[in-house]
């Protein structure tokens, strides 16, 4: 297992991880949870979502928006057993031991804390036409 700060230099160095940001809507929800309450959070989801062996959906489980921790998830790379395996080397199909649903939880809240402290970001724009170059999964706030 990496170290946080190699962890967070290579998420640092992938594009596709770095678009992801806490919207207004997320951030908000921080804010007023607080961190004590967004750490069990993310402990609970961690533990029904991608803790078990096998977990349901695989790959899709983890929504693009509607919770900190979710975003935080694909920034991080912990929002399915694919990508826990490919960025933190945590072997698929065999439950996640407590140390390393810990070691999860832990990324998280380092993100989320990271995206607390720059400003609350501007309320969602509503395009009027779907921009052709846009990532499909991406638009969604
Ligand atoms: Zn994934």
């Amino acid at each position: 297992m990496n170290n946080a700060d190699d962890l967070f230099s290579r998420l640092a160095r992938s594009p596709f991880r770095q678009r992801f940001r806490l919207g207004r809507a997320e951030y908000e929800m921080a804010h007023s949870k607080g961190e004590s309450l967004l750490r069990q959070h993310a402990a609970e989801l961690i533990a029904r979502r991608l803790a078990p062996a096998e977990p349901p959906n695989d790959g899709k489980q983890t929504p693009m928006r509607g919770h900190p921790v979710f975003i935080a998830q694909h920034a991080t790379a912990t929002c399915c057993r694919g990508c826990l395996s490919q960025w933190h080397q945590i072997a698929q199909h065999q439950p996640l031991s407590a140390e390393q649903q810990a070691y999860v939880v832990g990324v998280l809240m380092q993100w989320i804390s990271g995206q607390m402290q720059q400003p609350a970001p501007p309320a969602r724009v509503i395009r009027s036409k779907p921009q052709p170059d846009d990532d499909p999964q991406l638009t969604l706030w």
